[in-house]
């Protein structure tokens, strides 16, 4: 199968320009102007004119049909990855959980059998890690080795769920600075949160806004502080998972500055809405609930300021989804008991380019370093995603800057009852989806098939 995609513009992370992609197969064949006068035969040829050609974004923090206090998050490996393409993301990394008591082999295990038969694009995992022990230490080596599963995120975050404590942490990137692996971090101080949370609710504080007051932005701060100290001391290279708070981003950029290997990602949804959106009218503050929490107007500065500096690496969007009705109606009573999360997979590329690009907060090749190359990069796929190279993954977004669309929870794929954008208009969307060469989003429609994703062997750090 040859596919020729002509008159678009290819974007990369650091140049763009005037070109045709030619598509064998699975894989890019080559790039260049004019292929129509050298080619005999294509089976299918794309008119890219006035559009972009993006390589397929990347989310690297979903959290697809995961359990949570007793419910599960919304979206399934089937309704999440066709979201995802439909937004124009055609690679998630997604995260196993280690079982309580159990091994790290388990975990991956289970999240193998969720995705395999479901996953409409490419996915990969990262794996939770609650248990730093012997054992566990060993099968970092493993999954690193011999899994594909490069990454380990780690909480200070939650206790008696996934909180570790701080020699756990140390010890798991000590083995992570010897194997290549990246340890990333859920960075706020929990045992301090839940003094917090605890007497709110004495107070008789039940509504979703407390969620925000009782998580405030000095202790992401700090626990960010923290766990680069110990990276630090470990000799390994750590990320800090959905950076939210200006704060917490001075911690990074303070500790890059002295030449520490430290990486962040912000999400969506702490550049394009704030803790106001908490003091809507009855129960609705809840579909806010996600942690940390939206941070007060003026601070999404900052972080755009850090994705322009490169303070932060990359976007990516915790994708974490709950309806309303009898989902997040758990906390009713109890914010502590609204399950934590919101969708934001399908979303993605539109309102960064939308609220990045056209309000020129970041230029156009930035816009694929944060949400393509730097991922593909930092968790080990670059080279094959990440960009539009010959011999690459023919992962394309025929992107279209000028298409309009109005967010909606009606219109759009992901499995949820709600949307934190219901009404925005934003304007640049994808037309044409490609997922290793294969059209799997036509004119805004999911034409491609369930299943056909396959699990991404994610590459280490050299070391040594
Ligand atoms: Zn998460």
């Amino acid at each position: 199968m040859r596919t020729l995609i002509e008159h678009g513009t290819v974007v990369g992370a650091s140049d763009a320009y005037e070109a045709d992609l030619l598509v064998e197969g699975e894989k890019i064949a080559l790039v260049g102007q004019g292929l129509g006068r050298y080619l005999e035969k294509v089976d299918r040829t794309i008119d890219a004119k006035g559009k972009y050609l993006l390589p397929g974004g990347i989310d690297a923090h979903t959290h697809l049909d995961m359990p949570f206090g007793g419910t599960k998050s919304a979206d399934d490996f089937e309704s999440g990855t066709v979201a995802a393409a439909c937004g124009g993301t055609t690679t998630v990394i997604d995260f196993a959980i280690q079982p309580q008591g159990g091994a790290l082999a388990e975990g991956l295990e289970a999240w193998h059998r969720k995705a395999e038969g479901k996953a409409a694009i490419d996915y990969g995992f990262h794996l939770i890690v609650r248990d730093v022990n012997p054992q566990t230490l060993a099968e970092m080596d493993r999954l690193v080795k011999h899994e594909g599963v490069t990454s380990f995120k780690l909480f200070t975050a939650y206790p008696g769920v996934f909180l570790v404590d701080d020699a756990q942490i140390f010890r798991a990137m000590q083995k992570t600075g010897e194997n290549g692996g990246l340890v990333c971090m859920h960075a706020e101080n929990g045992p301090v949160i839940d003094v917090l949370t605890k007497q709110a609710l004495e107070k008789g504080h039940v509504t979703p806004k407390w969620h925000a007051l009782t998580r405030p932005a000095r202790l992401e701060a700090e626990a960010t502080n923290r766990v680069i100290a110990l990276a630090e001391v470990a000799h390994a290279p750590v990320y800090i998972v959905h950076l939210s708070a200006a704060e917490a981003l001075a911690e990074v950029r303070e500790a890059r500055d002295r030449g520490v290997e430290a990486y962040a990602e912000t999400c969506p949804q702490y550049l394009f809405l704030s803790d106001d959106s908490y003091d809507e009218p009855g129960f609705d503050g809840a579909k806010y609930v996600m942690s940390p929490p939206l941070r007060p107007k003026g601070n999404e500065r900052a972080l755009w300021q850090g994705l322009r500096q490169d303070d932060l690496q990359l976007v990516s969007t915790d994708h974490c989804p709950f309806c309303m009705k009898e989902q997040k109606e758990l906390g009713k009573s109890d914010f502590s008991k609204i399950p934590n999360g919101a969708p934001g997979l399908e979303t993605r590329m539109s309102l960064l380019w939308d609220g990045g690009v056209r309000a020129k907060q970041i230029d156009l090749c930035r816009y694929v370093q944060l949400t393509s190359a730097a991922p593909a990069k930092l968790f080990g796929l670059y080279g094959r995603k990440g960009t539009l190279a010959p011999g690459a993954d023919a992962d394309i977004v025929v992107f279209d800057p000028e298409k309009r669309l109005t967010l909606s929870a009606k219109t759009l794929h992901m499995n949820v009852d709600y949307n934190p954008y219901e009404g925005r208009q934003v304007t640049g969307a994808p037309e044409t989806v490609l997922s290793r060469g294969e059209v799997v989003v036509e004119g805004g429609r999911f034409v491609g098939k369930k299943g056909r994703g396959k699990f991404l062997r994610r590459a280490a750090r050299q070391v040594g």
